[in-house]
């Protein structure tokens, strides 16, 4: 029954995932149930299914229906739980775009990063806080049902909703109590990518106790059975992964403000289409430009000379071929014209969107600044490790 949020870099979108349904739309969210879902849920219903047994003899294979009506209002109230993590998001101008059920909980996919500790903190604490309202209504309701199969329901009913919540607050990424912990080292060191990942290092010590707990159960005299074990690997090997997952990126962010795509950028010399490559070389040589842009009668730049195709051409040929030959025309993709302004996570998503070996960098009044190199930005990238 663990939980977990994602969003920015690589948020999964759910669809046309195999093994994934999408079940309907929910205050505008697509919600998406995984099969490893559906598997829990039968699981659920069939383990109830003597319980109902017990206060409802003779009901004969209805007893399942009962055990699959609990199993889906189970699913309800778990919904409740992510749409109240997306619902608050959107109250910061975060979209939300998916809420996927699976087999130990949920993840609400949203769309970019809470920009304060305070925004991650609500987001994510809002979750536990509505799981445990909802527990503690059901064992409100509870007081005033009478003994019975609906008894049996609103007490399960409270009892996975109030377990769902105290386990959900445990502070590790990436439960959701991990992410209210992030919010408050982001408060206190003011480096949120730091704080991503001493949360995620947290989370890591709590998939080693979940790992551990069977160990645990024996320690206080119960006997822990091999499938105590077996559930205790699965939500260890689940818990450490993703602990891991948020460990890495908040390294990888860290080293992302340092990416600007002005100072990493190639002083551009211009040349006509038609001239001759090795006289357009001679020329950047002489000019010490970095990298070469071919420009029409007014100007305007056209082309983005490709250092691998000028490589691939031999030197005999360069001097008759037209530099136009090895340059990437940038009326194909507007996605090869970037800001000069651009840096961090918003340059890299840019580049991600047209992959290119170069780019033209321009000013905000459209002239021409340089030619950034993808190459020379990764390396600035592993440099700043
Ligand atoms: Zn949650």
């Amino acid at each position: 029954m663990s939980d977990s949020r994602s969003g920015g870099l690589g948020s999964p979108a759910s669809r046309n995932q195999p093994g994934t349904l999408r079940i309907g739309t929910l205050a505008g969210v697509d919600v998406f149930v995984r099969t490893s879902w559906l598997l829990i849920a039968v699981l659920i219903a069939y383990l109830m299914a003597p319980a109902v047994e017990r206060v409802e003899p003779g009901l004969g294979a209805l007893k399942y229906v009962a055990g699959v009506a609990f199993a889906i209002l189970l699913t309800l109230s778990l919904l409740l739980h992510e749409i109240s993590h997306a619902l608050m998001a959107r109250r910061f101008g975060i979209p939300a775009h998916s809420i996927t059920l699976h087999f130990i909980g949920g993840v609400t996919a949203i769309e970019g990063e809470p920009q304060t500790p305070k925004q991650e903190a609500a987001i994510s604490g809002i979750g536990p806080v509505t799981s445990l309202a909802i527990g503690l209504t059901a064992l409100l309701v509870l007081e005033v049902t009478p003994d019975g199969l609906l008894s049996l329901v609103v007490g399960g009913l409270a009892w996975a909703n109030i377990v769902v919540g105290v386990l959900n607050l445990v502070p590790g990424l990436p439960l959701d109590g991990g992410h209210v912990l992030r919010s408050v080292l982001w408060k206190a060191t003011g480096n949120p990518h730091r704080a991503t990942t001493i949360a995620g290092w947290a989370g890591r010590g709590v998939a080693v106790l979940a790992l551990a707990s069977p160990l645990l159960l024996d320690a206080f005299g119960l006997r822990a059975t091999v499938v105590d074990f077996l559930v205790a690997a699965v939500l260890g090997w689940f818990l450490w992964s993703s602990a891991s997952a948020a460990i890495v990126s908040g390294k990888l962010r860290a080293r992302l403000p340092a990416l600007r795509a002005r100072t990493l950028a190639r002083r551009a010399l211009s040349v006509p289409p038609e001239l001759p490559l090795a006289e357009a070389l001679r020329r950047a040589q002489q000019e010490q430009a970095g990298a070469l842009v071919t420009v029409d009668g007014a100007g305007r730049p056209v082309g983005l000379v490709n250092e691998s195709a000028v490589a691939a051409t031999p030197a005999e040929r360069r001097p008759w071929v037209p530099t136009s030959v090895v340059a990437r025309s940038l009326t194909t993709g507007p996605g090869l014209v970037l800001a000069a302004d651009l840096e961090g996570e918003s340059l890299l998503r840019q580049m991600r969107s047209t992959p290119s070996s170069e780019y033209l960098l321009v000013e905000p009044d459209g002239t021409l600044y340089g030619v950034l190199v993808t190459s020379d930005v990764d390396a600035a990238f592993s440099r700043s490790a």
